[in-house]
């Protein structure tokens, strides 16, 4: 992988739900551009927040076949064009010359396109997308690869996406979330949020609390935050996009992905925990410059902590 900054200027505009180039190895790399890397670069004015230190947030991972443009959400600037986004998610496509660097699995690229394919679907409900995405890797990590193309195409018919949702609201009680997210809330990441801030208090609180008490405690949390439902959904699914850009989701093998999966959870549950903390008339911006804030604070702390902290704070997963 390296990090720059090119421009692509033969690009092919194309939404996430539509058609995608045939993947194809050779003297060519496909070159996959988000929306929000766009934005960035068209607002290039200068951030010296702690997270990019006045550096530019781009991100750029190269494989002999593949590019992946993205950002460091870490920085406020990258953080505010990640999260507040009003308009549907979009990626950019293009073809780049093939370098001589490993190549990303075709079956990795497969099943991150996939994923954002049902993204795609579910984004208006980041929670149901990520039972969604849960029961996706599951069931296709017991297929060959040639099946797991027919598993999709059945999950996106109306009638199958109706009985994911059904099967999603059956679930028992609680938050929605998979017990991979709730039963480690002591580990959430973002323990590390603002340091003497007024929410600190609230945010150790939920951290002390087992699966059963947050699940208890989820309806009066929803209520009491300072962003109202639609804010946080939007939110959360601008998040949810940007991980599955930026990791290259789920991985590059089915034993890879459960893990990574449980990560997503908790990185989610996390923003999704400190959207339901925050007091009323806190605004987007104040939002996306507190988890920027909240995430430099983790990777100092990481970074600071054994190699495996590192390992596992550091993306994308390959
Ligand atoms: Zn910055």
């Amino acid at each position: 992988m390296k990090n720059n900054s090119a421009d692509d200027d033969k690009r092919n505009e194309s939404p996430v739900n539509g058609s995608f180039t045939a993947i194809t190895e050779g003297v060519t790399a496909t070159v996959w551009t988000p929306d929000y890397v766009t934005r960035l670069r068209q607002n290039i004015h200068r951030c010296s927040c702690p997270g990019c230190d006045s550096a530019s947030p781009l991100l750029q991972f190269r494989w002999k076949n593949h590019v992946r443009h993205s950002a460091d959400i870490s920085c406020r600037r990258a953080a505010a064009e990640i999260l507040c986004l009003t308009a549907s998610c979009t990626i950019a496509f293009s073809e780049d010359a093939a370098e001589h660097l490993p190549a990303l699995p075709a079956e990795s690229l497969w099943m991150n396109q996939r994923c954002l394919r049902l993204f795609a679907v579910f984004q208006d409900n980041p929670v149901l997308l990520l039972y969604v995405l849960g029961r996706f890797i599951r069931e296709a990590g017991r297929l060959v690869p040639s099946q797991r193309e027919a598993l999709l195409e059945t999950w996106l018919q109306p009638d199958a996406r109706q009985r994911l949702i059904d099967d999603f609201i059956r679930q028992p009680q609680g938050t929605g979330y998979p017990s991979a997210a709730l039963s480690s809330l002591h580990k959430l990441p973002l323990s590390a949020l603002a340091a003497g801030d007024a929410r600190l208090p609230k945010w150790e609180e939920i951290r002390r609390m087992n699966e059963a008490e947050l699940r208890q405690s989820w309806t009066k949390l929803q209520k009491a935050s300072g962003l109202r439902r639609e804010e946080q959904r939007k939110i959360l699914g601008n998040y949810l996009f940007y991980e599955l850009c930026h990791t290259i989701f789920p991985g590059s093998s089915p034993a890879e992905w459960e893990n990574n999966f449980a990560r997503l959870c908790q990185r989610l549950l996390s923003l999704n925990l400190l959207l339901l903390v925050l007091p009323p008339d806190y605004g987007k911006e104040s939002v996306s410059a507190l988890l920027a804030a909240s995430l430099y604070a983790a990777r100092v702390k990481t970074f600071a902590g054994s190699p495996e902290e590192k390992k596992a704070f550091l993306s994308p997963v390959f």
